[in-house]
């Protein structure tokens, strides 16, 4: 495992001179020093200071602004007389709410009964949750919307008592609609208090929103690079005709090239759909994520792949929503015209799945179509090699993304000079075999077969999303029986497709890719004690190969 850059440096938690609550909760967590954001921003905010920070989400840049929160409170409550509302996270969107929520749980864990942290983000009725806000929980968390929302209920007040605000995501807050929001939001609080931002980019509007609630801040820019030293994220990226697409993911899949969790983008939800109809008749079982699912789906899509219950995720980023919804609209005036889907599921504009979203232990991120700027790339490909983790990006590039490519291989350059995005080398003849199949397959997914599986999804997580609200609140041990990864197309299922026949194969493979038998293969060495260790290692090197860069197992030299 790479050594974080602190590790190096020798920064510790306990040299931060943290609560021993603090650092309980974080040695549980496992986390043996800062990340370079933590290591930097803790000991600033913990003195007071107003901070700016760039820090790209994986950087541990939640807890760099959690840590301090929670240790001042703690302080702050040895003197204080009553409970008060002191601090407030506001995060453009629910999910990302719902993680630092998790992620403040955490911190917090051994002095729950100390602090206490409420999400308001969620969509259940604003009285709902005014009981909970009344016990003025130390920390408040929920969208600027939200927030505003509560303040006018007179759920909420915080003129009187807000210490600390942090706004995480920052460059975001405006392209999500919280505008408008977050300035009116200002004049409910005191005036004097502590600021964070957090944020990927220092755009304009991080410009603007940094006017509006820092004073004097010190601006963080570590010099961290954009994405995970080539060290830990093997980048690759193979150019193929559209139809290759499909050919290549359903074998690279099948003969188990990508292994560990996986999350596969796609640039559109018809093609989410497309993807999935398509895996399902080989027996790959996908959840999907888009902007027109509930949210309440959503995070329990991203909760139940974390907890390592699905492998796969076909996430579609329609780049739209990170352009103030231009296509949204476009689109949606498409669909008024009677020429779009049918779909009456509204996509939601908060959603945005390569950002910011804590997808834990993920080994690989497939662009199976390339992203539409280098920005996006980043994110897409921040998800995978996240903390101290290993991680591969294998991006497919036809023949109209080629530009698109070269645009980030301009950006991303290691420091020999040459792009980090290297070839991923191999024949395309070796998996011709299964091209026969691969179209079979395509056949069956039809427009028709996307829209009714479009509509038939939402239906169903509508439905599921209902049941999260309210059944599954009491009952939270069921909420694992919930699946999301279920068959949307049942009759298309061929139970031949399921399994690769020995002949398909190709040669490089036989033998190579781990089988039943090979698996067995050390324990019937071990009876006659003859060749053990010859045949453990190599069957150990080659599960170790595998699964540190399983892209890497199926390098051929080829026309490519
Ligand atoms: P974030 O950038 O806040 O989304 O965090 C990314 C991931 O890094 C999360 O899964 C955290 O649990 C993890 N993380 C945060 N700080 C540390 C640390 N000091 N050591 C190891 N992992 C960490």
């Amino acid at each position: 495992m790479a050594a974080s850059k602190s590790e190096i440096n020798g920064a510790t938690f306990r040299g931060m001179g943290l609560d021993d609550r603090v650092l309980k909760a974080l040695a549980k967590l496992g986390w043996s020093s800062p990340t370079l954001i933590q290591e930097k921003a803790i000991p600033l905010a913990l003195e007071g200071k107003d901070i700016l920070a760039r820090a790209r989400t994986g950087s541990g840049k939640t807890a760099a602004y959690a840590i301090p929160l929670v240790q001042k409170i703690l302080t702050l409550k040895e003197t204080a007389r009553e409970q008060a509302t002191r601090a407030l996270i506001l995060v453009p969107s629910r999910e990302l709410c719902s993680q630092a929520f998790k992620n403040i749980q955490e911190i917090s864990k051994c002095c729950s009964k100390e602090i206490k942290c409420a999400d308001v983000s969620g969509q259940v009725d604003l009285s709902a949750q005014r009981p909970l806000l009344m016990e003025r929980p130390d920390i408040v968390l929920g969208t600027p919307s939200r927030i505003l929302a509560h303040i006018q209920a007179k759920n909420l007040s915080l003129q009187n008592s807000l210490e600390m605000l942090v706004i995480d995501e920052a460059d975001l807050v405006f392209s999500f609609g919280h505008e408008a929001d977050m300035r009116a939001l200002l004049s409910h609080f005191p005036k004097i208090y502590q600021a964070i931002l957090m944020s990927a980019t220092l755009s304009e509007d991080v410009k603007t929103l940094k006017k509006l609630v820092l004073h004097n801040p010190i601006t963080l820019k570590l010099a961290e690079s954009q994405l995970p030293e080539a060290d830990r994220l093997s980048q690759y990226q193979v150019r193929c005709i559209e139809e290759d697409k499909y050919l290549l993911i359903y074998t690279l899949l099948k003969l188990k090239l990508i292994r560990g969790k996986t999350i596969i983008f796609v640039n559109s939800i018809d093609r989410c759909y497309r993807l999935k109809l398509y895996l399902e008749q080989f027996s790959v079982p996908v959840c999907l994520l888009n902007s027109e699912l509930p949210v309440n789906s959503r995070c329990h899509i991203v909760n139940q792949f974390n907890t390592g219950l699905y492998d796969i995720i076909v996430a579609s980023e329609e780049s739209s929503l990170f352009d103030g919804g231009k296509r949204d609209e476009a689109e949606e005036r498409k669909e008024k015209k009677g020429k779009g889907q049918k779909v009456k599921q509204k996509k939601d504009k908060e959603y945005g799945v390569s950002r910011g979203i804590d997808f834990q232990n993920v080994s690989n991120v497939i662009n199976f179509d390339f992203p539409e700027s280098v920005k996006s790339y980043i994110h897409r490909v921040g998800r995978t090699a996240r903390g101290e983790k290993m991680g591969t990006a294998l991006s497919f590039v036809n023949e109209q993304e080629q530009d698109l490519l070269d645009n980030v291989e301009q950006e991303l350059i290691g420091d020999d000079g040459t792009p980090l995005i290297k070839p991923y080398q191999f024949k395309m003849s070796e998996i011709e075999g299964f091209r026969y199949r691969a179209k079979d397959a395509m056949r069956a997914v039809t427009k028709v077969a996307v829209r009714e599986a479009r509509v038939k999804e939402i239906k169903q997580e509508i439905f599921n999303s209902k049941k999260l609200k309210a059944y599954f609140e009491d009952n939270p041990r069921d909420l694992q029986l919930l699946r999301h990864d279920k068959i949307l197309h049942p009759a298309k299922v061929h139970s031949d497709l399921k399994n690769v026949p020995e002949y398909l194969v190709p040669k490089a493979l036989r033998g190579t890719i781990p089988t039943t038998s090979r698996r067995k293969a050390p324990k019937r060495a071990a009876a006659d004690g003859k060749g053990v260790q010859k045949r453990e290692s190599r069957v150990a090197k080659m599960k170790r190969k595998t699964e540190e860069d399983p892209l890497q197992s199926f390098k051929y030299k080829g026309k490519n």
